[in-house]
């Protein structure tokens, strides 16, 4: 995803039409290629972050809106699964279409999750991407192997979609985490069930308007909006949702872990995290600067990868501690509509509180250097925010999710190495160093799924993507998606006649 240091500003009128689209239409459900309302007709209200006044209102889905969701995806299945060549036009032309609607998507994505327009122009070109990615690759990717046994057997593999997927999404970036899943499901032949977020309910709706104009077949992709404990959960549950993507909290990946047992679903669970950025004394310290600052505050610190704790080497600390101040004292908090701005306000006035709580036990039980207060009274805006740590204080464990990130000194490698290991999470790791060896040798022994080293982190959709320990279960990626959302079939055929046993003759 490439954010660009300045981006163009939306115009107010545009602006002002998509506000009276939200405003003056209620969030509806896209079931069999129509918007539907709920079947219990209950709304619920998401809030602009900006103000903390309703935003938008949309259905709360329940099991019986989910039932009808999994069984018109399931009836496309059949039709879909049949036709590759139909699915790779179709998703070219979702990308072509997604990408004519891009300033609208950006609005309701700012407007909806907080984003910074900056940030929200780069995922939609990475919403666009993934179709567009997907498309070429699946068409080529869904090979098998044969192998022949003796001249007697030619056994071969296969590889088939799994049904319908249930895609659970958070409210950090909606739209791309949606669609970076979307994408392969519908590439390799299934069909789709999106649940997003509560908090974040808009640009779903505006990719089921877009399903549309690139006449995508009905049932082919549906969105039931509503609650995690009741929407999500109902998708969870099904028995003909064989396969449920979710990205979220860790504590709600194992609950979902729980509640899908009794179907034995197919789970790729991308949770939560607390990244080191691991920055020894003979780095480039300007890359590893701007790495870690952007790292951390860029997506307002409501972001999966976030370098949350950065682990510096003694004979460096307190100048990159220091610096690190002055960057976060300059960056840019603001509506996250204007173009300057680099940070946004958080979510939820729920989750404001949140990481205002950690922010006061980090006053408590670390020191404080920076920031880390609510700017403005109306908003669910937040200073950047810096404080210096022992790695066993909670704002060192536990996932904030806001933009405060905490130093934490080191002496060597292997006290570097022990530190960065010390977590429950292990989805990224950072790692500055001009040590070639070193760098290797730590990448080797991180416990983490993914490690950039000497850079920030720079996606790559063939890549592996997910995490190890309570980070996540799955890759996907490339290769990785098709593993996760195909089925191996083994097909045996004998070429001469071979024995049988005769039972019963
Ligand atoms: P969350 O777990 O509260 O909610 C995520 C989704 O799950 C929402 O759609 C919610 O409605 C749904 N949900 C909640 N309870 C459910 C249940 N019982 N059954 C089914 N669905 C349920 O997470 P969040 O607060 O929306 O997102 C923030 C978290 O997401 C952070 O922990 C962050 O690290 C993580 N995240 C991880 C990645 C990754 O790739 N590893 C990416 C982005 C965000």
């Amino acid at each position: 995803m490439k954010v660009s240091e300045k981006t163009q500003a939306i115009s107010p009128e545009f602006i002002a039409r998509v506000r009276h689209k939200i405003a003056t239409n209620s969030v509806q459900h896209f079931i069999g290629g129509e918007f539907v309302p709920g079947v219990q007709g209950e709304l619920f209200e998401s809030l602009d972050p900006s103000n903390n006044q309703v935003l938008a209102r949309a259905y709360k889905g329940h099991a019986e809106d989910v039932d009808k969701a999994a069984r018109a995806a399931r009836a496309a299945f059949e039709k879909w699964k049949l036709n590759a060549k139909a699915r790779k036009k179709y998703l070219l032309k979702i990308a072509e279409v997604l990408e004519k609607h891009g300033d609208e998507l950006a609005v309701m994505e700012c407007l909806d999750a907080g984003q910074a327009l900056r940030i929200v122009r780069a995922q939609v070109a990475r919403a666009a991407e993934n179709f567009s990615f997907y498309a070429e690759y699946a068409e080529r990717a869904m090979d098998g192997r044969s192998y022949p046994v003796d001249g007697e057997w030619l056994n071969y593999s296969i590889r088939v979609p799994v049904g319908v997927c249930g895609i659970i999404t958070p409210w950090n970036a909606p739209m791309m985490l949606s669609t970076w899943r979307i994408a392969p499901a519908l590439a390799f032949g299934n069909t789709v069930v999106l649940k997003p977020a509560e908090w974040s309910p808009l640009t779903a709706w505006k990719l089921a308007e877009i399903m549309q104009e690139a006449d995508l077949p009905p049932g082919v992709f549906n969105v039931v909006q509503g609650f995690g404990e009741e929407a999500g959960d109902a998708v969870v549950r099904h028995p003909d949702i064989p396969l449920i993507a979710f990205t979220g909290e860790t504590t709600t990946g194992s609950l979902i872990t729980r509640n899908s047992a009794e179907h034995l679903k197919r789970l790729s669970l991308e949770l939560g995290g607390k990244s080191p950025a691991i920055i020894f004394e003979d780095a480039d310290l300007e890359q590893a600067l701007d790495a870690t600052v952007f790292q951390i505050y860029s997506f307002n610190g409501e972001r999966c990868t976030a370098n949350s704790r950065a682990l510096v080497q003694e004979g460096i600390f307190e100048e990159f501690v220091r610096r690190v101040a002055e960057r976060a004292a300059r960056v840019k908090v603001g509506h996250p509509l204007e173009p300057d701005t680099e940070v946004g306000p958080l979510i939820h006035p729920e989750h404001l509180e949140r990481v205002l709580g950690y922010v006061e036990i980090g006053k408590q039980e670390s020191q404080h250097i920076f920031g880390g207060e609510r700017v403005g009274s109306e908003g669910n805006y937040v200073r950047p925010g810096l404080f210096v740590a022992e790695n066993h204080h909670r704002i060192a464990q536990e996932e904030i999710f806001g933009p405060i990130l905490t130093v934490i000194p080191f002496k060597d490698e292997a006290d570097a190495l022990q530190k960065a290991n010390d977590s429950r999470y292990g989805l990224a790791s950072y790692v500055w160093t001009r040590d070639v060896s070193r760098a290797h040798r730590m990448a080797l022994h991180l416990e983490a799924g993914m490690t950039w080293i000497n850079s920030h982190n720079v996606r790559h959709l063939p890549t592996p993507f997910g995490g190890v320990k309570m980070s996540g279960t799955h890759r996907e990626g490339g290769e990785h998606s098709l593993e996760f959302y195909t089925e191996l079939k083994h097909i045996a055929v004998p070429l001469t006649e071979h024995p049988i046993p005769k039972f019963g003759k």
